[in-house]
């Protein structure tokens, strides 16, 4: 992976979400030409790049349209199968690697990676038999029961109080492999994203501070408001190291916890640009979807500088259901965008669902007092909750 990708070749990515659909536009703008692999005839990223292989991730022939059409692969959803990337690899350059995708694709190994890079994680047990079940210390309880696989947005979670919960949880769960976390007392939340390059160069985005409701990302905030500088150097240092150590190149996302004494805990990782670093398309000289196109092309990667303050507000499918009727209706965008320094990205989704991630607004403005104050407003305007 040391020979440069130009301007003018084609990039292929697994998987059409709106992750994908933003990495297109970065490489778009950069001369690239992009080619989507996914199932969905309507999928974001599929309806903007100039090839859209509609298949499975596991189709073989679906798979080698991919790997002929593109100089090289990245993905942007983190379960693709990773049997699906080592495929790939055997004949382009694939970014980030199966093997680190395989590592966040299981809570059991990601924390196993963290330990192993010296980063703290949630006292926790794997849950696979009744034994192991039955075995659980007291000193987990309260806590949140993880599948180890598939969970995303909270799903695949339950907080369980009580041995009793956790019997009910885990059979509701159908008694899939499971991580059961001991429920921390948080201070505060940040996420950090990295760049690493395949020679080994690493660059890191701001933290961001991000607010979780419901187990789903609702407000990203940058500079974090409440990080200190110790709280920055252990943060940046600990995804530094967890990318380094598993070789990794490409964009890579590592949650925090903080507690109330400073003490920084990784919650968990994505092997991908993050729905926490959105705002960097508008508040950062270099985003982080660009930053993934430098690192799976070989070209250089710079630093990012922050030029605004930034907050994001997350938009989901339930600002269409704000009348509470079962009736699709805008949100009032028109004067959300009279306000100064909004930024609205929609993903092309043709159906609002409650839940579903449908766009984001960011909000820069040249202080971050100016920047939060904005995002209340707008908030207030779509209905959302003060934060
Ligand atoms: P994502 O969409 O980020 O992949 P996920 O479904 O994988 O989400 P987690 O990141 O594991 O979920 O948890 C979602 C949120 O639940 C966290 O951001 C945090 O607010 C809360 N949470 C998770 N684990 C714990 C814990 N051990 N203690 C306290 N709060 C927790
Ligand atoms: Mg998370």
């Amino acid at each position: 992976m040391t020979a440069f990708i130009a301007p003018g070749a084609t990039l292929g990515v697994m998987g059409g979400g709106q992750l994908g659909r933003m990495f297109v536009h970065a490489a778009q703008q950069m001369g690239y030409f992009t080619a989507v692999l996914d199932a969905d005839a309507a999928s974001p990223a599929g309806l903007v790049a100039q090839h859209h292989i509609r298949a499975d991730y596991l189709d073989a022939g679906g798979l080698a349209e991919l790997a002929q059409l593109s100089a090289a692969i990245t993905t942007e959803f983190e379960n693709v199968p990773a049997s699906a990337l080592a495929t790939l690899a055997r004949s382009r350059p694939v970014a980030p690697a199966a093997a680190a995708v395989s590592i966040c694709q299981d809570r059991a190994a990601e924390k196993a990676h963290f330990a192993a890079c010296g980063v703290p994680c949630a006292p926790h047990a794997l849950i696979e038999t009744p034994e192991q079940l039955a075995a659980v210390g007291d000193d987990l309880l309260p806590g949140i029961l993880k599948t180890a696989r598939l969970g995303y947005d909270g799903k695949g979670q339950a907080r369980v109080r009580s041995r009793a919960d956790l019997a009910a949880a885990w059979a509701a769960l159908q008694h899939a492999p499971c991580v059961l976390e001991k429920m921390l007392p948080l201070a505060y939340e940040v996420s950090v994203i990295v760049a690493r390059s395949a020679q080994g160069q690493v660059v890191h985005f701001p933290l961001q501070q991000n607010l979780h409701r419901d187990g789903i990302l609702a407000v990203t905030q940058v500079p974090a408001p409440d990080v200190t500088a110790a709280v920055q150097l252990r943060a940046v240092d600990a995804a530094e190291r967890i990318a380094s150590a598993m070789g990794y190149v490409g964009v890579l996302c590592v949650e925090f916890f903080v507690l109330a004494d400073g003490a920084v805990v990784a919650n968990e990782m994505a092997p991908r640009p993050h729905n926490s670093g959105h705002y960097s398309i508008d508040a950062c000289d270099v985003s982080q979807f660009e930053l993934q196109v430098r690192a799976m092309t070989g070209a250089p990667l710079v630093a990012p500088r922050l030029h605004s303050p930034a907050v994001m507000l997350n938009l989901l499918g339930d600002l269409w259901f704000r009348e509470g009727g079962e009736r699709e209706v805008a949100p009032p965008w028109r004067e959300v965008l009279a306000l100064p320094g909004t930024h609205l990205h929609l993903y092309g989704k043709t159906s609002a669902r409650p839940g579903r991630k449908m766009g984001h607004l960011t909000v820069t403005a040249s202080s971050a007092e100016q920047a939060r104050a904005t995002a209340l407003q707008a908030s207030q305007l779509l209905g959302l909750a003060p934060f």
